[in-house]
């Protein structure tokens, strides 16, 4: 794999949801998702993807992970062309992008527990890894979110909200990859709970090295955490810059206009407080 290579480029994607045929003989109606989507995401990085719902986050936070195809445009990750790649070679590179989702409660099967959680992309995508090491890799990866290894023996129920989006951190992380692409990863939680979250994610960065595809709506969250910020709005790049000069001296409309409609966006970068 080439190392001086981005870690992830994206280049001009464009997506069309198909919708359901309104006449017999018309053409197929579609839904524009991205429009000639590019960004760009060094090693280390972290760029945060903002917009109202419905502007595509989630569609480019899937179409990057390869679970949604686009109908133009290229995504390399670690200089290899996802869309080009045989199926076996793109379940080898899977493990290096792992995706944290928004809800803590629906995203883990209640049946199962935390040790197979989150060992399940680990069991899905690594072949030949001994029990010994599977066992040391999730008492690891449980540590490194602040849960203790024990905590692989309970269920899902057990936990509080924010301690569920840990497992959901450490499901991420066990495959030891280079990016993780979050989708509300802190939306779902309280205030003084998404502060916490926020804190692990930076401090894991910094610790792992990691880049951050970090999507939310939420500005007070992405100025903690990002880098740069990308703004999209109906599938398409209204304005992207470095963070602070984007939220001192916005130029696109839009992007004021969802600057305005933030209350607490006061709040200190990096080192997050909780409100009172
Ligand atoms: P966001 O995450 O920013 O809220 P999404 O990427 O989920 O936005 O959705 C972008 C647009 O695509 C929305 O208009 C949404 O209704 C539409 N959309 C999302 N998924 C599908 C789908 N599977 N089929 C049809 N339309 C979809
Ligand atoms: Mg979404």
């Amino acid at each position: 794999m080439n190392s001086t290579a981005p870690l992830l480029q994206v280049e001009h994607l464009t997506l069309d949801y198909r919708l359901p045929r309104r006449r017999l003989f018309a053409p197929p109606p579609h839904h524009r998702a991205l429009d000639d989507v590019s960004l760009t995401l060094a090693r280390g990085e972290s760029l945060a993807v903002v917009g109202e719902s419905g502007s595509g986050k989630s569609t480019l936070a899937r179409t990057v992970l390869a679970l949604e195809r686009p109908q133009a445009g290229r995504v390399v990750l670690l200089g290899r062309d996802v869309f080009a790649l045989p199926a076996d070679e793109l379940r080898k590179l899977r493990r290096h992008a792992q995706m944290v989702f928004q809800d803590p409660y629906g995203s883990l099967d209640p049946r199962r527990k935390v040790g197979w959680i989150v060992a399940e992309p680990l069991d899905a995508l690594e072949q030949g890894v001994e029990s010994a090491e599977r066992r040391a890799r999730i008492a690891e990866t449980l540590q490194s979110v602040g849960l203790q290894s024990g905590d692989a023996d309970k269920f899902p129920h057990e936990f509080s909200g924010g301690q569920r989006q840990r497992i959901a951190i450490a499901r991420a992380l066990i495959t030891r990859p280079a990016l993780i692409v979050a989708d509300e990863a802190v939306s779902a939680l309280d205030v003084s709970v998404q502060a916490q979250v926020l804190n692990l994610l930076m401090d894991l960065r910094e610790r792992l090295g990691l880049s951050y595809l970090f999507i939310s709506h939420d500005l007070a969250v992405v100025r903690q955490v990002a880098d740069r910020v990308m703004v999209l709005r109906d599938g398409r790049v209204v304005e992207e810059g470095e963070v602070e000069g984007l939220f001192r001296a916005p130029q696109h409309p839009y992007t004021r206009a969802l600057l305005a409609a933030v209350p607490r966006i006061g709040v200190p970068r990096r080192r997050v407080t909780a409100a009172p």
